[in-house]
């Protein structure tokens, strides 16, 4: 059961169609029998007519049916003229770095288009395109086609835009550049939403989920970093991750095993490495991780080395919180870090009793 505070949470951000919450939870409806997505357009009910859900499978065992205006169980695709011209702009060309100026070749006013597209899908135009380009790419990786492979089956030239958007995003693919390394990407879903892993046969690389702030950089900065082509794949280490995930979600894991190879400098190194000691089940400030590296005066250091962190859930960033107990950030969501922070605690509390 959820508490009356997180459920008047959930129903501010229902309130608000805040797209950070898609995937923490969906909203039964008592009076209509349906169930929305946070972002959906619909108008909202009471709060004493909503019922909360962490999956849509617990609505639908509720009884409830999904809502046909967001479908919460499907992409959406109602949509408004200027949201269509805009989206069918972006599939002619999902490659394209989209700016705000585009919008002048569809005589659209940005102001308009970023409030239809944060009504419609609870981010901005750019954003949108922006999830489509890194879409494209996350959708090779979950098929774990080979890119040749994909190319063909879709009609694509192999110079076309789709070799184009794969490699700005995930690296060229082999064969065209001399002597490159090769990292294998996978996706896995988690109750949490879909992540996405990076590894090669011998550690992994990166995880994160997908929605995270910023991931289309991190990719970037792993492959110059390590100077791979990412193609989507699978490795033992890949296989390794997604079993211990499981594990965890499922509760009966806090502690990873799979290799891990951390990309930072020294002192971000240094920081990763105190993350990995705070126990699953407890948190601890910033100012605390600082004074247990002997530096108490770079808090600010350690908080920047942990948003830096690009191996989500296994160096427990979501672990450190600010000191006055509220949770600071965290670049995959707030509504997943408490998640995890209370699912860690009831793990914590089962296996202490
Ligand atoms: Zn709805």
């Amino acid at each position: 059961m959820l508490t009356l505070e997180v459920e008047k949470e959930y129903y501010q951000a229902l309130l608000d169609r805040k797209a950070e919450y898609e995937g923490v939870f969906f909203a039964g409806v008592k009076t209509t029998g349906v169930f929305c997505r946070p972002t959906c357009p619909a108008r909202k009910p009471k709060f004493e007519n909503c019922e909360f859900f962490e999956t849509a499978e617990q609505a639908l065992l509720a009884s409830f049916r999904p809502c046909r205006r967001c479908r919460p169980l499907s992409h959406p695709d109602h949509v408004s003229e200027v949201v269509r011209t805009l989206v069918d702009a972006v599939e002619k060309e999902p490659e394209k770095r989209w700016k705000d100026e585009d919008l002048q070749a569809f005589s659209i006013d940005p102001s308009t288009a970023r409030r239809q597209f944060k009504k419609r899908f609870g981010m901005t135009f750019v954003e949108y395109s922006r999830a489509r380009r890194m879409g494209m790419a996350f959708k090779q990786i979950r098929s774990g086609h080979s890119v040749i492979d994909t190319q063909i089956t879709t009609g694509y030239e192999s110079s076309s835009g789709f070799r184009d958007a794969f490699s700005n995003i995930m690296g060229a693919p082999p064969g065209l550049q001399e002597e490159c390394n090769v990292l294998k990407a996978s996706w896995i879903d988690t109750k949490l939403g879909p992540m996405v892993a990076v590894a090669d046969d011998q550690a992994l690389y990166l995880l994160e989920f997908v929605q995270r702030r910023g991931l289309e950089r991190e990719i970037e900065l792993l492959r110059q970093k390590t100077k791979s082509a990412i193609i989507p794949g699978s490795t033992k280490i890949l296989h390794s991750i997604e079993k211990e995930l499981t594990d965890y979600f499922e509760g009966s894991l806090t502690a990873f095993k799979t290799p891990i190879h951390m990309l930072g400098s020294p002192f971000q190194q240094q920081v990763w490495n105190a993350l990995r000691e705070i126990p699953a089940g407890v948190t601890r400030s910033y100012a605390e991780v600082a004074a247990s590296l002997e530096k108490p005066s770079a808090y600010r250091a350690v908080a920047s080395a942990n948003g830096a962190n690009q191996l989500a859930i296994i160096i427990p960033c979501h672990r450190v919180i600010n000191s006055n107990g509220e949770l600071g950030g965290y670049g995959g969501g707030l509504p997943r870090k408490r998640w995890m922070i209370q699912h860690e605690r009831k793990i914590r509390l089962i296996t202490e009793n």
